[in-house]
């Protein structure tokens, strides 16, 4: 069976776009008080501080959907943190506070795999990709993701 895995150094690009170093493009970013409403933020490579909006509530609800979508299909409260970026406490909060439940004994797991637009068109067009397999695409920041069950090929 193919295993999809996400490179780490694409979590960022996807979630912490907004942490990233304006001045170096750093990724290593930690965070230094909030100024005003917005979340200051230092980089550890060249020391500049930058500030970013803080998540308004109608881009939480993006997250919440995506984690609870993500949670249904079978991925466990970690690869949700590691896609999304979001603490695998708050998706168990969410899951707490919509009642979701879901089968405890899925015979199957999900692969997924993040792919950018021309990659998406690449994977799909090898049917070798889609046979015999349920697909779902979602985006997911400015990608896509696809989730992947091969149920059937047992
Ligand atoms: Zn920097």
């Amino acid at each position: 069976m193919q295993k999809y895995y996400i490179l780490p150094k694409e979590i960022p690009n996807i979630i912490m776009e907004k942490r990233l170093c304006p001045k170096c493009n750093a990724e290593k970013t930690v965070k230094s008080g909030i100024v005003g409403e917005r979340q200051r933020y230092k980089c550890k490579k060249c020391g500049y501080y930058f500030t970013v909006n803080k998540i308004g509530k109608q881009v939480d609800a993006y997250y919440v959907v995506k984690a609870l979508q993500l949670y249904i299909e079978g991925l466990s409260y970690r690869e949700i943190e590691r896609i999304l970026g979001v603490s695998h406490v708050s998706v168990m909060n969410w899951v707490k506070k919509y009642h979701i439940k879901v089968p405890n004994n899925y015979e199957y797991h999900p692969t997924y795999k993040v792919l950018k637009h021309e990659e998406l068109m690449e994977f799909m067009q090898d049917e070798s990709n889609t046979k015999g397999a349920g697909i779902l695409i979602t985006e997911l920041g400015d990608k896509y993701m696809i989730i992947k069950w091969e149920r059937f090929k047992k």
